[in-house]
């Protein structure tokens, strides 16, 4: 079969037609009706009501395309972004599901029968995991053909699967491949290394898991799976990076036209560019979908995103705003799928423009000033930035904590999140005890802009902003 990332959507999407699977829209990044969840994580979330079984559809089967961003919240991936080959903020899952309907053997076998016949992939590079005393699935896995030694087990971070602190949850299986020796790390699932690469997890739905921990069955066992579409695409390309892959090939090449740089030319710039190719499809995706930037939520999460990007075009020697000019070639590679892209196109590129301006500002005058306390830090032999300079660069800066840690990362020092999170406290003491709050001058841009997009509100979620790095 032809590989670009659009036939394997559409592949998948048919196979599981066939497999009696009612196709359904990916739903909005931001999730409906579930105060509980910053960003749509998963393909799971728009069921999860059908797995608590407080919600009947009109079919047991389902398969989905599902936007997802992972950049806060029980999974937040976005320190990781630009130093692994397969992490993005944004990225699309493959999933089909069943609603009480097949189980575990069925799961397995659609699985492996897309993955090694519809698509081709080599039997003798898969690994598969299970839950540590999943008997069930390792027994499925080596009627299938899959041979033990290729069966391996991991306890409950690794093959146990929660969409949040609460809901629906259960033991997973795993399915891995191996990117062979050309691709430095470890040679088993899970490990540190990009060389074996979790593509595709199988979750056996069993619990529901209430606000104090406790997990009661579901009503009926069902099935969630999920598959990283840019993973997919990477190794039937035979990509050992999700960068290198079709769709990412004209973000990256519009970045470099635009920075003067070449992917692959050198290691920093190349993390640099990545970093802004994912950003880059978090921005216009999040934008289209009605977020904007803003001190709290859902928009400081963009905020931070935005900012983080700005500042790797920075590293790459650009200091002018220069993200909005290329939030097209992000419509450009993914448009046809994904409507909303084109049709929100001026609002992305605006919002885009807007925000690197007023961060530009903060940049000139923060950048100097952190640079010279990570260089005193280093020169005393301290291993941490302390805490009241990295909340000085967070109160007086507006940078974002991640953005202080990862520069910090660059230079081989730590933050001292403990000390911040004390310094943070304290300021929140000091505005309760003065109790007069002045809010943030809106620009009339920004203000125009929010009149134009739905409204979004989060309420579960109240320590993103000291959230870090070091967690
Ligand atoms: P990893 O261990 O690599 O961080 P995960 O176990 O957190 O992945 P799951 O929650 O099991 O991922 O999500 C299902 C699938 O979605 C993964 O197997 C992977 O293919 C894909 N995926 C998860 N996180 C990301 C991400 N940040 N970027 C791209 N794809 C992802
Ligand atoms: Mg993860
Ligand atoms: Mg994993
Ligand atoms: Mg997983």
């Amino acid at each position: 079969m032809n590989h670009t990332t659009e036939a394997l959507r559409q592949a998948f999407l048919r196979y599981f037609e066939r497999q009696g699977h009612q196709a359904v829209a990916s739903s909005p990044l931001i999730p409906q009706a579930d105060p509980t969840l910053l960003f749509t994580n998963a393909g799971m979330n728009q069921f999860k009501r059908v797995f608590l079984g407080e919600e009947s559809r009109a079919y047991k089967r389902a398969v989905t395309v599902q936007k997802c961003v992972r950049a806060g919240g029980k999974h937040n991936d976005l320190e990781n972004v630009g130093y692994t080959a397969r992490h993005h903020t944004f990225f699309e899952m493959l999933g089909n599901f069943s609603f009480g309907d097949y189980f575990k053997a069925e799961a397995i076998e659609f699985g492996w029968e897309f993955l090694t016949k519809e698509v081709g992939l080599a039997k003798d590079r898969l690994w598969v995991t299970v839950y540590k005393d999943d008997d069930d699935a390792a027994s499925l896995w080596k009627r299938i053909g899959m041979p033990d030694q290729r069966i391996m087990r991991f306890g409950e971070k690794d093959n146990f699967w929660q969409m949040g602190d609460t809901g629906p949850c259960g033991p997973c299986s795993e399915i891995h491949f191996d990117q062979g020796t050309a691709v430095p790390g470890d040679d088993r699932p899970n490990g540190d290394g990009d060389r074996v690469i979790e593509i595709w997890n199988l979750v056996f739905m069993q619990f529901n898991q209430n606000d104090r921990g406790e997990r009661q069955p579901l009503p009926r066992p069902s099935i969630d799976t999920g598959m990283g579409l840019e993973r997919l695409a990477a190794v039937v390309q035979g990509k050992h990076s999700n960068y290198d892959g079709d769709v990412f090939a004209p973000i990256l090449h519009a970045i470099g036209t635009r920075t003067g740089q070449r992917y692959g030319a050198n290691l920093s710039s190349d993390r640099s560019m990545r970093v802004i190719a994912d950003h880059l499809r978090a921005i216009a995706f999040l934008v289209a979908d009605g977020i904007l930037p803003s001190n709290e939520g859902r928009g400081y999460v963009l905020r931070r995103i935005l900012r983080r990007a700005a500042r790797h075009g920075r590293l790459l020697g650009v200091s002018e705003p220069f993200l909005y000019d290329l939030t097209g070639s992000v419509a450009l590679s993914m448009g046809s799928f994904y409507p909303e892209l084109r049709a929100a196109a001026d609002t992305i590129t605006e919002v885009t423009q807007g925000e690197e301006e007023r961060f530009i500002a903060t940049l000139d005058q923060g950048l100097p000033i952190l640079n010279d306390m990570v260089a005193k830090a280093k020169a005393a032999g301290q291993p941490v930035l302390a805490g009241p300079e990295v909340f000085k660069l967070y109160d007086t800066y507006g940078f974002p904590m991640d953005l202080i840690a990862e520069a910090c990362r660059e230079q081989g020092l730590a933050v001292d999140q403990e000390g911040f999170d004390r310094a943070i406290d304290e300021q929140r003491a000091r505005a309760r005890k003065s109790a007069s709050f002045e809010s943030e001058a809106v620009s009339p841009m920004l203000a125009e802009l929010s009149a134009r997009v739905p409204a979004t509100q989060f309420v579960g979620y109240e320590r993103l902003q000291s959230e870090s790095v070091l967690q």
